[in-house]
């Protein structure tokens, strides 16, 4: 039977099918923890994708160097486990179901707190789990059989046991808290979820009457309203202009409660009039100037945003109308002393847009400087790296500035608190499972706590959870820590410093499989945290819905296909840079796929013309590598493509050692394009002669299908479909085979950069570039073959002698005579190790000639003064790669040879100046 490839390559025709392959046959799942394995482990957690998630180009990129890394750590023989699950991301998909509810005029009071969260289920088990269908089909290699979800059974648990032990050991309080407040979403969210913007506002400076004596202090607010809830001024200390005031009482306007005027050095003397009214309960630093002064908090906004009793006659008005209404008023009693343009920075609610309140309100915190200070020894220790490095500072600077976190929302899909309030005693009952009375006075008139946990509480936990935690499992002891993270720069606080703080804590309470204490090396959740970039437009735009530049990944995908997108992804992802996306770089790529796709079909084709020949070739044969310099049975094309072969895994996988995805990427591509289409696959065919003798045509077929075999091997992580396909055709399936991503990855060894081949290939290459270059200068027929006039280095000669079919089939020649010089009025190109020129009946044109001599003069001459003035620059030496000096110098070496060579030519045609 033949290996029936289609004519045409479409990918349409096969990714489907493979995808669907892989997970039937759960080839990447991972369902045991071996007992031991000498293998190196690699293990990755998949940041979970949001259950109202879509996938995006972002994502496409994140997975798509996830899947690579993962193949190409598999095919290198480490035992590898990708853990897949989704988030239920709290606030963000209850705002989903609440917008759907809205839509058919309910609200999720109206529904009620069960029958709500009931209906959250329903829309996750309904959309939940799209964003898992798109990776299936899009190859990802992870382990299904472990899918999670971030409040199924074992995560809760995980969940429980971790706030339960937060609480015992006095890590999590419940505090009074100034917290930012959406009055829309009606819960507290955190400093990260609030996002700030500059608006152009007022400034209003309103007069406080001193009690006792007359005269004011004016202080200046850009939020009159919360005036109400004031519990004192503060002045700078050092302030000249109010030193007679301090210790004497003001009025407060509108409300005829005094107040005291107080020192802080907090306060700014340039801000305003130097006098400012505080707050407490509805501003974060008046809140933290009142704690430093013992001062009440009076709260005079409800949670949401309208005045409550404290605000008096004010009561019941929205914000905006108490503000309106408390000018009109401060106005006509004349205290209002003045009104600037003010531009202030204004916190929104990062889900709704809504302005954000601050608020006092009884939250719950974890005391976090403890787990802080461990993450940050796992990091300076080096136990966890960030690449790029200069993340780590970044994570530092924050980690040295942290806050105590806020963990309780007030909202209703989530994990709930595992608190449970007395009604007898007013205390608290803190337990892993639910209690059926207070611990405290044994009442039974207990209620759980109504607040949930923040979203990363339970995705903080996952290094862990995901592997059993709490549960001393195997899986655990096999596969914790793991090896990488890769993630985006978005999450780097919200989710990657949660993990580290989290996970080191829990882990060192953790024993190792032996019973010995774990060390923090041994607790951190991963040792590599690899920060991706992000995926702008062809005109490095940031995608977004209201410029209408969002490109959809399946949409794409269905164009040109995953293994072109693929490709195009990590072609583009070189670190630190963000990726233009375009497609006609994808459209390269798609025909890149389709030059390996007709080289295979070529190939394919060979073997069936050998079969009918009665040659069999054995498949996947061992490679002749390092075949000998005097082994005239080796042609030099095939010692060649070996040694760019395992030339090219050398870099390859050194390029992926360091998530260098583009060099990587760009390399394979030179090779299959350049080296294996372009020159092997036209030389070979001078040696695929079936008629005649048997044993030169069987071995140059061997190496043909052995290096290409491999090189499938090598791209297979970036192009997987187009591989496993190709791949299957060539073994027909027989004996049977799984997959190509089960079979080891090529690895460069030692010496097997075959110095000789690569030297004379080189030499081979350059002459027939030229010989094709002159044969288009001189207008010679395509079919045409002409003699041509050699002159070389006598050590040279034997090595063109033996190739010359190479030179002859690749660059039409039918003789090459070997000259001492070359004769007067010829046209003659000049590389450095030879001059060639061709015989051919058409005279040229000398003025022509002279020219492009004289241009070629002025660019060899602009060369060799730039490289000069690179190889005298200090600078530029101390910090340049070796290789590019190296490369450089070699380059100025040859030019000094050219130079000269094309003088000569200028002369030899008499061009005169
Ligand atoms: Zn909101
Ligand atoms: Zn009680």
């Amino acid at each position: 039977m033949p290996r029936d490839l289609p004519k045409a390559y479409d990918p349409a025709a096969i990714e489907d099918r493979w995808a669907a392959y892989w997970v039937e046959e759960a080839l990447f799942d991972q369902p045991h923890a071996p007992a031991s394995t000498s293998a190196p482990v690699f293990t990755m957690l998949l940041p979970p994708p949001n259950v109202t998630g879509r996938l995006h180009m972002g994502h496409m990129l994140e997975h798509t160097e996830m899947d690579i890394l993962t193949r190409w750590r598999r095919m290198c023989g480490d035992l590898t486990l990708w853990i897949p699950g989704t988030d239920h991301a709290g606030i963000a998909t209850q705002l989903m179901v609440e917008r759907q509810l809205a839509e058919e005029h309910k609200t999720r009071q109206q529904l009620g707190r069960e029958a709500f969260i009931e209906r959250v289920w329903q829309w996750k088990q309904h959309y939940g789990d799209a964003i898992l269908d798109q990776m299936r089909r899009l190859g990802t290699s992870v382990d299904w059989s472990r899918a999670y979800f971030t409040m199924d059974g074992p995560r809760s648990t995980a969940v429980r046991e971790a706030f339960v032990r937060l609480y015992e050991q006095g890590l999590i309080y419940r505090g009074a808290y100034i917290v930012n407040w959406c009055p829309r979403c009606q819960t507290a969210i955190s400093d990260l979820e609030v996002i700030h913007e500059e608006q152009q506002g007022k400034l209003w400076e309103i007069r406080y009457p001193i009690v006792g004596e007359p005269g004011f202090v004016t202080v200046a607010t850009t939020r009159p309203e919360t005036m109400l809830g004031d519990v004192a001024v503060a002045v700078n200390p050092d302030d000249e202009r109010y030193a007679a005031l301090q210790g004497k009482m003001l009025q407060l306007p509108l409300t005829g409660r005094e107040i005291p005027v107080l020192t802080d050095s907090w306060v700014s003397r340039d801000f305003g009039t130097g006098a400012v009214k505080i707050t407490p309960a509805h501003d974060p630093n008046d809140f933290a100037l009142g704690q430093r002064h013992g001062l009440p908090s009076i709260s005079v906004l409800d949670e949401t945003a309208h005045m409550n009793a404290a605000a008096g006659a004010y009561a019941g008005l929205d914000r905006h109308q108490a503000r309106q209404r408390i000018l009109a008023d401060l106005e006509a009693q004349n205290l209002l002393a003045g009104v600037r343009d003010h531009v202030n920075s204004i916190g929104k609610c990062d889900r709704c847009k809504t302005v954000v309140e601050p608020l006092l309100s009884t939250q719950w915190f974890i005391r976090i400087q403890p787990l802080a200070d461990t993450a940050i020894a796992a990091v300076e220790q080096g136990y966890i790296r960030f690449k790029p490095d200069q993340y780590a500072k970044t994570y530092f600077e924050w980690m040295r500035n942290i806050h105590d976190w806020c963990i309780s929302r007030q909202l209703w899909w989530g994990h709930r608190i595992p608190a449970w309030h007395c009604a007898q005693c007013g205390k608290i009952t803190v337990a892993r499972s639910t209690p059926e009375a207070c611990a405290h006075c044994g009442s039974s008139r207990i209620e759980q706590e109504k607040d949930v946990l923040d979203t990363w509480f339970s995705s903080g936990l996952l290094p862990c959870s995901s592997l059993g935690w709490p549960e001393r499992t195997p899986d655990l002891d096999a596969f914790y820590p793991t090896r990488l993270l890769v993630t985006g720069f978005d999450i780097l606080f919200f989710w990657v410093a949660r993990m580290i703080m989290l996970g080191c804590h829990f882990m060192l309470e953790e024993p190792l499989a032996d019973g010995s204490k774990r060390s923090l090396e041994q607790a951190v959740p991963f040792r590599e945290v690899y920060i991706h970039a992000l995926v702008r437009d062809a005109d490095r735009q940031k995608m977004s819905k209201t410029k209408g530049n969002v490109i959809d990944p399946i949409q794409i995908v269905e164009r040109f296909g995953t293994d072109a997108v693929r490709f195009t992804l990590a072609a583009m992802a070189a670190p630190g840079t963000d990726i233009a996306f375009s497609e006609e770089r994808t459209d390269g790529y798609r025909a890149f796929a389709n030059k390996i796709w007709n080289a295979a079909r070529f190939i394919f084709m060979q073997m069936e013309r050998a079969a009918e020949a009665g040659i069999v070739i054995d498949l996947s044969p061992p490679l002749p590598v390092g075949g000998h310099q005097d082994d005239g049975h080796v042609p030099l094309e095939s010692i060649w493509i070996i040694s760019r072969l395992f030339g090219t895994a050398g870099e390859v996988n050194q390029a992926l050692s360091e998530y260098r995805f583009h060099e990587a990427a760009n390399t394979l591509y030179s090779f299959f394009w350049g080296d294996f289409c372009d020159w092997y696959l036209e030389i070979v065919k001078l040696r695929l002669d079936f008629t005649g003798p048997a044993a030169p045509a069987h071995a140059a077929l061997a190496t043909l299908v052995g290096v290409f075999e491999r090189a499938l091997c090598l791209l297979s992580p970036f192009m997987p479909f187009l591989c496993e396909e190709i791949w299957h055709a060539l073994y027909e399936n027989h004996p049977p085979r799984r997959s190509i991503a089960l079979t080891a990855y090529p690895q460069n060894r030692d010496g097997v950069c075959i110095e000789f081949a690569e030297d004379q290939m080189k030499r081979l290459q350059e002459l027939i570039a030229a010989v094709r270059d002159m044969r288009r200068q001189l207008g010679v027929e395509e079919k045409a073959s002409v003699p041509i006039l050699l002159r070389v280095a006598p050590n040279d000669r034997a090595g063109i002698e033996q190739n010359k079919d190479i030179v002859g089939r690749l660059a039409r020649v039918s003789s090459i005579e070997f000259v001492d010089g070359m004769p007067e009025g010829t046209s003659v190109r000049s590389a450095p190790g030879f001059d060639v020129a061709i015989l051919y009946q058409r005279t040229i044109d000398a003025a022509v000639e002279c020219e492009r001599l004289k241009r070629e003069l002025a660019r060899l001459e602009k060369e060799v003064s730039n490289a000069d003035r690179q190889l005298s620059n200090e600078g530029f030496l101390a910090k340049a790669p070796e290789n590019v000096v190296e490369g450089l110098r070699r380059r100025a070496t040859e030019l000094s040879v050219l130079i000269p060579k094309t003088r000569a030519a200028l002369d030899s045609l008499n061009c005169g100046s």
